[in-house]
């Protein structure tokens, strides 16, 4: 999908479902346009002793319903449209969820596999140094996403108070647990979810020996989302990275897989027992070979924009579980319901993620953590909410799952706005 279509297609779900949904016109169009968007340079050294230049992106998109709230993206292929399609996105999430949070996003365009640790810490303190006065812990909180992990996040915590000369924990989540990070942070995407998928079973009594689920990814939610299923007795019949998958009707051992992938940096077929590791049969298959492949759960867990006109035709999975974000581009979406097929959308499936960054953030302030049995536990009192609610809407309604969680989201966000008055 080209970069502008990505924002645009965010758009234009928002504009549609305004009409229908007896949303106030003005709040439709107050999320048409993203409050600010920063983008900046970012110089660093290079462990050769040159300069590098890199581009840093931060989009505040919506601000009602409190201090803006999103992960930080490093990646080849970021763009400013990229960012502002998935700052829409957290702000409509952290509405689903209630969370008191509006939506945000960062990006830097960079590969980060080709940087050392070192340049990978300069760059980091780099973006921080650069985006210091755009961010804070009543403002703006970053987190992490794709490629960025909890050390990415205690050297932008570090960095940031060290230029304010305060301590302020709550200014970045997914720290690690030292720097005030939250037990149950690193697999809340991936809990949230499973947690989903938890009700949606018992709703269509899914027996999970005969579930069989294909998961496009092997980064952290997918890897979780993945054990979860495992453990309840799911057959995970299909995984891959972005450089492949595989596939064999038996299924796969997650742990052995993700063992191996630490390691090897790759998703391959092995099964691993005491770290003696074995290959085990399978079948090497492309990304577009995974979508398409006739299992009972389909999980999109990488990037956006993976489910477009050019493969529609070729879905067999009968539920689409969202844990990417903006997998299913809007103009197939109707297509695919149309044809049966029952999509649970992001804003609800992978909202574990800032669920817990909230927590993490109401731990920074009260000085108090929390254990991982509260954590887990409160994650299942809002992610059940939320799925509880969205199907609510959506039976009584006659909605799609979609359009029910988008509702909920903007008529959370309706409801802000006009407490806030009219301030004119
Ligand atoms: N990057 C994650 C997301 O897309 C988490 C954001 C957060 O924790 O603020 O939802």
């Amino acid at each position: 999908m080209s970069d502008q279509d990505v924002f645009q297609d965010a758009l234009t779900r928002i504009s549609a479902l305004g009409e229908d949904a007896g949303i106030m016109p003005d709040v439709v169009e107050s999320l048409l346009h993203p409050v600010a968007t920063l983008e900046t340079t970012l110089p660093v050294r290079m462990d050769d002793g040159s300069m590098r230049y890199f581009r840093g992106l931060r989009c505040h998109y919506n601000d009602v319903l409190g201090p803006t709230k999103g992960g930080i993206r490093y990646h080849p292929q970021v763009t400013r449209a990229e960012v502002q399609a998935l700052a829409l996105w957290m702000t409509v999430k952290c509405a689903v969820l209630g969370l008191p949070f509006g939506g945000a996003k960062g990006g830097v365009v960079v590969q980060p596999k080709e940087l050392s640790p070192m340049e990978l810490e300069r760059l980091s303190r780099a973006y921080m140094r650069s985006m210091a006065d755009f961010i804070g812990p009543d403002t703006d909180i970053p987190a992490p996403d794709i490629y960025t992990n909890s050390m990415v996040m205690g050297w932008m915590a570090d960095e940031y108070e060290a230029i304010k000369r305060v301590r302020a924990p709550a200014v970045i989540t997914g720290k690690p647990i030292p720097l005030g990070g939250s037990q149950g942070r690193e697999e809340a995407t991936g809990r949230g979810a499973y947690l989903c998928i938890r009700e949606l079973a018992a709703r269509h009594d899914w027996q999970p020996g005969k579930t069989r689920v294909a998961i496009q990814g092997f980064g952290n939610a997918a890897y979780h989302v993945a054990r979860l299923l495992q453990n309840d007795g799911y057959n995970i019949v299909a995984i891959s990275d972005s450089k492949g998958g595989i596939y064999s009707t038996k299924g796969f051992n997650i742990e052995s897989l993700w063992e191996e992938k630490q390691s090897s940096k790759k998703v391959r077929a092995v099964y691993c027992e005491q770290s003696v590791c074995q290959l085990v049969e399978h079948e090497e298959i492309s990304n577009d070979e995974l979508l398409a492949l006739d299992v009972d759960l389909l999980i999109p867990a990488a990037l956006e924009g993976v489910i477009g006109r050019h493969n529609c035709d070729s879905i067999q999975a009968k539920t689409i579980v969202e844990v990417a974000n903006g997998p299913i581009r809007s103009e197939v979406e109707a297509g695919l319901e149309e044809r049966g097929l029952t999509i649970v959308p992001d804003v609800l499936v992978n909202a574990g993620g800032v669920t817990v960054s909230y927590f993490e953030w109401v731990q920074n302030r009260s000085g108090y953590p929390w254990s991982l049995e509260k954590v887990r536990e409160e994650l299942e009192t809002l992610m059940t909410a939320a799925f509880n609610e969205t199907m609510h809407i959506a039976e009584t309604e006659q909605r799609s799952l979609r359009n029910a969680a988008y509702v909920l989201a903007l008529r959370r966000i309706g409801e802000a706005v006009k407490a806030h008055g009219t301030k004119e």
